[in-house]
């Protein structure tokens, strides 16, 4: 020690000692750095590292020695073998290369300590090897324990040095690291310099170079110097340039660890997950501790696993750079959510493989969304396809936005030909040119443009009907939409307007004979009539009646009937001209209409109608005689309106049918308006029976001697609701011709024994009987059903029938009288005296009373002649022993004069005229005029 110390204070020049103390710490420190980096690095960069790590240690612990042999003055001229010299610097590199490179390779504590032993073994073979290489005029004297010591010296803070820099990064470890390397270095070559003694020899030559220890000093140093500076300013940069790396990728870090929208991670190359953002743990539910290691395989689901998704996805993102799928993955609590992942293989700078990016994102939500879109759009796709009308939507542009596949159906157009794009106006030229084709074109596209745009600007929605040639009838509706679309429906209306044309047909027509009926023929005289001031055509109506049809169908059935029926409306519908018409209003009843302008015309249609309608029909053996009744009636001559057109022609042929000459009758005003009063007569009669409008009065009958009451006539009356009280002579004709007699004289009848049931005395009633009601089936049914059911004696009953009652059929006519009379119902004889055979009338029926006629009562005292006839009454009733009552007796003159003839029996004004009710005999002075005493309703004996 103390020679190393002798050594080093007397035989060194100290400001090259400070130079090679300078340089070695630099050097040291310089080459801890170095090692780092070169542990930090792999595989090339790390051999790399440690190649200039231990170029760069070896050169500086060499100029390290070099200057501080330069320093070393031992009082000898010094010369260097520069062969030695060299080779000590690469010795120094080399085995300094080795011991750095044992102790990387495992970089566990024997081979660290063993790499700095080595590296301290590699400072002690370079600097033997440089005093090897130096050439004195002396000999070397060498104190081996000093040499000894000076490699252990080096060996163990060799590696110390290494033991520390292993420990960790840290700038305590560092300058702990450099100063015991630089340790090494100059401990052990001062007491290597110690070991040392040189004893000067004249003898020995020195063979080496000889170098001026200041010049070569500082040019060993600056190259040294230099080397250090060049490697400090680059490792600056460098660190500057890391830094920049690092704060980059922490900015990266921290923004792919905190998206939490996507799932970010790596794997690595075996598809272990090596690290996990905030965006994974919020999809996943794993946190990165818990998934960190794992196989990213866990994250999907029973059925891909054993597909082998997981394996596949990275062989194909390997292959291809690049994989994205969709489908389940399962969270850390075994729910799925629908997730696309996108994985990518990450490569390093040298092409080699380091793992994979992956990057993982939630889209249940969207994919539940889309899948209902979709619905709804499948959904809105078959309501399209399956509706029964075709669709179309334009846009505010009048461009096709979507057509279904019905809208082609019905315009029998393919599909393919309508596509989105499209103008309203190519649309209308591609159903143009197919039905230009098909020969069913009717209209330009242009000018149905032009109608159907002003549809669509009107906004009414009304439809468009447009019929083909071809007969499809196609309604066509155009809806406009708020932003200016709109929306064009097409329907096939073909069928329903020909169903509705066929109600419509059956609603105006015959099913019989399919010919005009009621409705239609209204509707086309009304229409003929507008035309009549449009082209002056008059109306001609013909009203046809046939003949003897009903015994046809009475006889043959109603199937002939109809056959017959048909036949002759197949025989009219082939025979008639334009402007003509020919109609069944009723069960046979036909009506003709012509249009014409020339009176001319009428008689050729005539002459038409009646050649055919009058001609024989035969059919299955049965056969119309072919005759009828026609009335004509014209428009405007004979009539204002269709209505009385209709009547008019009507009545006119009513006249044909009642007269035996004629077949054809215009219609004449007067005679037929006669015949209109008598309908309306018939009309309001059937319904006043309906509505009991009718009303008995009854006039009293007295014995002129004694003054008292022996009965009452019933006399209708017709309280007619806007005419007032209608006289029975006015209705009684008319309703004896149309039948209602029959009703009504029922009706009376009834009244009248009702009545006569209810009266205070057992006065007799008389009720007027119709000759029609005496050809009545069962008329003494009847009247015994009507006594039986008033409980009226039959004695207290008179009938009264005139002689043209029993004119027609005389036998049953008295036949039936006699069962009458049989009930105990008395039959006067009414009227007597007016009728051509009443001597023989008297003759052939026992009648109860003799009714002499009013009108003998009322002559009698003016005309002799009328009072003979009415005395040989008097006397005829005297020789028959039938009682004789006069009519019409209204002064007391007739009275005296019937009393002083005998008469025994009256009924007139004198005694009461009819009255609603009848009034209790002892209120009536025998003398007096009913007239001039009313009774009030208290005194009134009704039924
Ligand atoms: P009739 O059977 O000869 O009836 C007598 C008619 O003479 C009645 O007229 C009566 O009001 C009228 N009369 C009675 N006393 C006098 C009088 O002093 N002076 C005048 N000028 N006339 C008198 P009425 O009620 O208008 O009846 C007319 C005819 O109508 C009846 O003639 C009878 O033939 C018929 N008639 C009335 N009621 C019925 C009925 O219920 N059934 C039927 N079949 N015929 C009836
Ligand atoms: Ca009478
Ligand atoms: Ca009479």
């Amino acid at each position: 020690m103390l020679r190393t110390w002798d050594c080093l204070s007397g035989e060194h020049d100290w400001r090259l000692v400070l130079l090679a103390a300078t340089l070695c710490i630099l050097a040291s420190l310089t080459a801890i750095h170095l090692w780092w980096r070169a542990i930090a690095a792999q595989d090339t960069a790390r051999r790399i590292w440690l190649a200039i790590t231990g170029i760069m240690t070896g050169f500086c612990v060499w100029a390290t020695h070099f200057i501080a042999m330069l320093a070393y003055t031992p009082g000898l001229p010094m010369t260097y073998d520069v062969v030695l010299t060299a080779t000590s610097l690469i010795a120094a590199i080399v085995v300094i290369w080795c011991g750095l490179s044992y102790a990387t390779h495992r970089q566990n504590n024997a081979t660290v300590l063993t790499g700095g032993a080595c590296v301290g073994f590699g400072i002690a073979v370079m600097h033997y090897m440089g005093i090897a290489a130096l050439s004195v005029p002396g000999r070397l004297h060498w104190a081996p324990d000093l040499v000894a010591t000076s490699i252990v010296v080096a060996i163990v803070f060799g590696a110390a040095a290494l033991w520390v820099a292993a420990r960790g990064r840290r700038t305590l470890n560092f300058l702990s690291a450099g100063i015991l390397l630089a340790c090494a270095v100059s401990s052990h070559h001062f007491i290597a310099m110690g070991a040392v003694d040189i004893t000067a020899d004249p003898t020995v030559v020195p063979t080496g170079m000889d170098i001026s220890p200041k010049g070569m000093a500082v040019t060993v140093a600056a190259v040294a110097v230099g080397m250090l500076g060049l490697y400090i300013s680059a490792t600056a940069a460098s660190a500057r340039a890391q830094r920049g790396a690092q704060e980059s990728e922490r900015r990266f870090r921290i923004l792919v660890e905190g998206v939490k929208e996507y799932a970010i991670y790596l794997l690595d190359p075996k598809g272990v997950v090596t690290n996990w953002n905030a965006g994974a743990e919020r999809i996943t539910g794993y946190v990165a501790e818990e998934i960190v290691g794992r196989h990213f395989s866990c994250f999907y689901t029973d059925e891909d696993l054993i597909a082998g998704d997981p394996d596949k996805m990275l062989s194909t993102a390997l292959a291809t750079g690049r994989c994205e799928v969709e489908g389940w993955r399962v969270r850390k609590d075994g729910t799925r959510f629908w997730a696309v992942v996108v994985a990518q293989p990450i490569h390093d700078e040298n092409g080699i493989l380091m793992g994979f990016a992956k990057i993982t994102r939630d889209v249940s939500v969207h994919r539940a969304n889309r899948i209902k879109l979709e619905q709804a759009r499948n959904n809105l796709d078959r309501a399209l396809a399956n509706m029964s009308q075709g669709l179309c939507l334009f846009d505010a542009n009048e461009r096709l936005v979507l057509a279904n596949r019905r809208f082609a159906e019905i315009v029998d157009v393919d599909p393919s030909r309508f596509q989105p794009g499209m103008s309203y106006f190519d649309i209308l030229n591609v159903l143009a040119a197919e039905r230009r084709a098909k020969g069913t074109l009717l209209q330009n596209p242009a000018d149905t443009y032009r109608v159907h745009m002003a549809r669509v600007r009107d906004g009414s929605r009304k439809p468009i009907i447009v019929t083909l040639s071809n007969g499809q009838t196609l309604a066509v509706t155009h809806s406009p939409v708020a932003d200016g679309s709109w929306v064009m429906t097409c329907d096939d209306i073909t069928a329903r307007r020909l169903s509705e044309e066929k109600i419509a047909h059956m609603a105006q027509h015959d099913s019989l004979t399919g010919l005009p009926n009621r409705v239609y023929l209204a509707e086309y005289l009304q229409e003929a009539i507008s035309k009549y001031q449009e082209d002056g055509r008059h109306v001609a109506l013909l009203a046809i009646d046939l003949n003897r049809f009903k015994e046809i169908n009475d006889q043959h059935g109603h199937a002939i009937g109809d056959k017959v029926l048909s036949t002759l409306a197949a025989r009219m519908s082939g025979l008639l001209k334009p402007d003509e018409l020919f109609a069944r209003v009723g069960g046979d009843e036909f009506v003709g209409v012509k249009r014409y302008h020339e009176r001319a015309e009428i008689n050729e249609f005539l002459n038409r109608i009646e050649d055919n309608v009058f001609q024989p029909i035969r059919t299955d053996g049965a056969e119309l005689p072919g005759s009828g009744s026609i009335g004509v009636a014209f428009y405007p001559r004979d009539a204002h309106n269709v209505e009385q057109l209709l009547n008019n022609a009507d009545l006119a042929m009513y006249r044909a049918k009642a007269s035996l000459t004629r077949k054809i009758c215009f219609y004449e005003a007067e005679m037929d308006e006669l015949a209109r009063a008598r309908r309306t007569l018939v009309t309001e009669l059937w319904s006043a029976l309906e509505r009991e409008q009718f009303i008995v009065h009854y006039q009293v009958q007295k014995d002129m001697q004694t003054g008292l009451t022996t009965g009452y006539e019933a006399l209708v009356r017709w309280q007619h609701p806007e005419r007032g009280q209608i006289p029975p002579s006015d209705f009684i004709p008319v309703a004896e011709e149309c039948g209602a007699i029959l009703k009504l004289g029922e009706w009376v009848l009834r009244q009248a024994c009702s009545d006569a049931a209810g009266w205070a005395e057992p006065w007799k009633v008389a009720v007027n009987l119709s000759a029609v009601q005496l050809s009545h089936l069962d008329l003494v049914g009847l009247i015994e059903d009507i006594l039986i059911e008033t409980r009226l004696p039959p004695e207290r009953l008179e009938l009264e029938i005139t002689e043209t009652s029993i004119i027609g059929d005389k036998k049953r006519a008295l036949r039936i009288l006699s069962q009458i009379k049989a009930l105990g119902v008395s039959i006067a004889i009414d009227d007597f005296g007016t009728g051509y055979s009443s001597l023989d009338t008297l003759n052939s029926f026992p009648f109860d009373k003799i009714k002499i006629d009013r009108s003998f009562i009322m002559e009698a005292e003016r005309r002799p002649q009328s009072k003979a006839i009415m005395r040989s009454i008097l006397a005829l009733g005297r020789s028959l022993a039938v009682p004789v009552l006069a009519e019409g007796i209204e002064t007391e003159s007739q009275l005296a004069m019937l009393i002083e003839e005998g008469c025994l029996e009256g009924q007139g004004y004198l005694f009461g005229k009819p009255m609603p009710s009848v009034v209790p005999s002892s209120q009536i002075p025998s003398s007096q005029a009913p007239s001039s005493q009313a009774p009030s309703s208290q005194e009134c004996v009704t039924g």
